[in-house]
């Protein structure tokens, strides 16, 4: 949708970014090299993690963290049905398969009651979603996981700046995993990154991201060119210096973008508060939300209609999400069906997403809050 009078979303890059892609530009390499480095020990440090390790997508993060793990054919892991589908699919790539556990009726985030009854033994992990940006209830699933001696993948891909319980993404898991993507928090167009504890697993995702081979370009840059091995079978997943250079300026803003979607929140839940066909989503206690997106429910029967309602006084919306077990690959390679998983049924039929970005204005709020009043009238 070009032109809109609201658009979904609007991103921020400009004078900072172009000055540190010139920095690369001027550099001797444009693939991975220090400036990943750079960017590698300020993401870690800012999500408290021992490693942060720059990848190509957040959907490679999840990848690589369930090969890293040794997770593969025959393994099963559990995850929410309420995402978008490169969860599921980053299981089916390393050849283990999705199980799927109903998710919270409030939050829309997996229910660990609903893990432990999936629990089989075949299973090995568990990729919790932390949806919009509200942290899964971490501490439990942890003490679930070390009950049943399972390994935990956190797509944070929504929550780069929230925590809950005094935790970030990655404290209580083997692995976190970002995105990078066009519309989420922190962006360089397409790029991801996973955040360990342990200095192992970051030497093995490492190693994974560029081929399995024991030599890169930043190590032939330093010491010339020697002989490299290939030791396993990897991948192709390397963060480059020019989507590092676009990332770096961006963490120094995070903060202040941060409280102006906390903001634009309450402005919206303020302003939307007085009408009757909109329900608003909950915040936990104990959370810090990093309201990546703005969803709202309205009735089932009704949903559809206000997102083309909507379009036509150029608004845009989204909805995230149709739970992935109704998708037609996961219908007919593993049989699901409408009623498998209600709450994220219902959950998927009434929801939808309003623009929501740091540098919308409160008019532009007010437009889309009197348009949704005259959708309902
Ligand atoms: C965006 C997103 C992904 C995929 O991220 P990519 O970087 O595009 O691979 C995965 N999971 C969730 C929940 C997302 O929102």
């Amino acid at each position: 949708m070009t032109n809109t009078k609201v658009p979904f979303y609007k991103h921020d890059l400009g004078e900072a970014e172009l000055k540190q892609i010139e920095n690369v530009f001027s550099g001797a390499i444009l693939t991975t090299g220090s400036t990943v480095q750079r960017f590698e020990e300020r993401f870690a440090s800012l999500l408290k993690s021992k490693s942060a390790v720059g990848l190509t997508s957040c959907t490679g993060a999840l990848h690589l963290s369930l090969l890293a793990l040794g997770i593969s054919e025959g393994d099963e892991v559990i995850t929410t049905p309420m995402t978008f589908i490169a969860t599921s699919t980053a299981i089916l790539e390393a050849g283990a398969t999705p199980v799927f556990a109903d998710v919270e009726p409030d939050t829309g985030n997996i229910d660990v009651k609903k893990i432990e009854q999936k629990i089989t033994g075949k299973t090995k992990a568990i990729m919790p979603v932390h949806l919009y940006g509200q942290m899964c209830d971490m501490v439990a699933m942890k003490s679930l996981a070390d009950t049943h001696g399972l390994k935990i993948i956190e797509d944070a891909a929504h929550c780069i700046e929230g925590s809950r319980d005094g935790y970030y993404p990655g404290q209580l898991a083997d692995f976190a995993c970002f995105s990078f993507y066009a519309t989420k928090n922190l962006t360089c167009g397409e790029g991801g990154a996973l955040v360990t504890n342990s200095s192992t697993l970051a030497e093995q995702v490492k190693l994974l991201r560029t081929h399995g081979m024991n030599k890169t370009a930043s190590d032939r840059e330093r010491e010339g060119y020697t002989h490299w091995d290939m030791t396993v079978l990897g991948w192709k997943y390397n963060m480059d210096n020019i989507q590092a250079a676009m990332l770096l300026p961006q963490l120094d803003r995070l903060d202040k973008k941060s409280f102006l979607r906390h903001e634009l929140s309450e402005y919206y839940r303020e302003k939307l508060q007085k009408n009757s066909h909109i329900n608003l989503p909950t915040t936990l206690d104990g959370v810090k939300h990093a309201l990546h997106l703005f969803p709202i429910f309205v009735e089932s029967e009704l949903r559809d209609l206000t997102i083309e309602k909507l379009q036509q006084m150029e608004i845009s919306t989204m909805v995230n999400y149709r739970p992935v077990h109704l998708n037609s690959y996961f219908r007919t390679k593993f049989g699901f069906k409408k009623g498998d998983f209600p709450i994220a049924e219902e959950f998927g039929e009434r929801v939808l997403s309003l623009p929501f970005f740091p540098g919308m204005t409160k008019e532009q709020v007010d437009i889309v809050v009197n348009s949704l009043e005259r959708v309902f009238k």
